[in-house]
């Protein structure tokens, strides 16, 4: 199976079941989810830099831990979600438990395909499609959207970002720096309908002159969470042949030097098809059964 057909299908299972449990509603509670499984869910200060969570189990009885030295709700929350996904996956909890445990880095930072399964049925969990689409299209677009779902959603910023580039109606970009250089760039399919487009690597330096190095070059504005907005070229971040204004909004993520951006435009990939609803439900129908443990 490709990497990216099993990452679609662990988000479409995580909202297949949903759909099962009658959980149609935001904010979806993973604690709630593990409670109706019998699975014991708690938090822990962890001492190990990088964990998130971990999934125990004793004969068929399974528990949770999360890791609560980052305060986020968000991130304990995706943390849980995590751990669930390792629960529901076909295959993951023979795969990933050994010796009874399995200890989690969640939050995208892994090339582990376990791992990346987890998170991205954490994310189908907290922000399915469709109430996710419904309650962004009630806003601005850009920023001021996805910082009104997270809030909804009760997710990360961060994570709400990377959705609304995967499923929002506008072509739109994700841009996560730290110290001006690239940890990692989204890019919605609306937006890919420019031809020749290059993306930005992983190490390479935000655009000289845009509004996010501005604001990545003073620590201090970063760490007030200080936001910067501007209408620019697409061509500028991503090249191509194809002039067009994007909107770039900029915003500090606090004391790391993270800096989170933001890349909206209301008019590229406008005229692009829709996605199969067919085949997306035959993907859901047969992926339902699993969840009749
Ligand atoms: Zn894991």
């Amino acid at each position: 199976m490709s990497k990216v057909f099993s990452l679609k299908l662990a988000k479409q299972s995580a909202e297949a079941l949903l759909k099962e449990d009658g959980l149609l509603a935001l904010p979806v509670d993973p604690f709630a989810i593990a409670a109706s499984r019998e699975i014991v869910v708690e938090g822990k200060p962890e001492a190990v830099d990088g964990v998130s969570g971990m999934l125990l189990r004793h004969g068929n009885d399974f528990g949770i831990v999360y890791a609560t030295h980052i305060k986020s709700k968000g991130f304990q929350r995706f943390s849980v979600a995590h751990e669930l996904g390792h629960y529901f996956l076909p295959g993951h909890v023979d795969q990933v438990i050994k010796g009874g445990i399995h200890v989690s880095r969640a939050g995208f930072v892994t090339n582990d395909p376990f791992e990346l399964e987890a998170d991205h049925f954490a994310a189908g969990l907290l922000m399915p499609e469709q109430p996710f689409r419904k309650e962004v299209d009630r806003y601005e677009p850009g920023l001021i959207a996805i910082e009104a779902i997270a809030s909804h959603c009760v997710t990360s910023l961060t994570a709400a970002a990377i959705r609304y580039a995967e499923v929002g109606r506008m072509a739109s970009a994700i841009v996560m720096s730290t110290g001006g250089i690239v940890d990692y760039c989204f890019v919605s399919d609306m937006m890919k309908s420019l031809p020749r487009l290059q993306y930005l690597r992983k190490g390479s330096r935000l655009p000289i002159g845009s509004v996010s190095s501005a604001l990545a070059a003073d620590p201090t504005l970063v760490a007030a969470g200080q936001r910067f907005r501007d209408d620019v070229d697409v061509r500028d971040w991503f090249g191509g042949e194809t002039k067009a204004t994007v909107v770039e909004e900029a915003v500090g993520l606090g004391s790391y030097g993270k800096v989170l951006t933001v890349l909206t435009s209301s008019k590229i990939g406008q005229d692009l098809e829709p996605d199969d609803d067919d085949e997306e439900q035959e993907l859901i129908e047969s992926w339902t059964p699993r969840f009749n443990k």
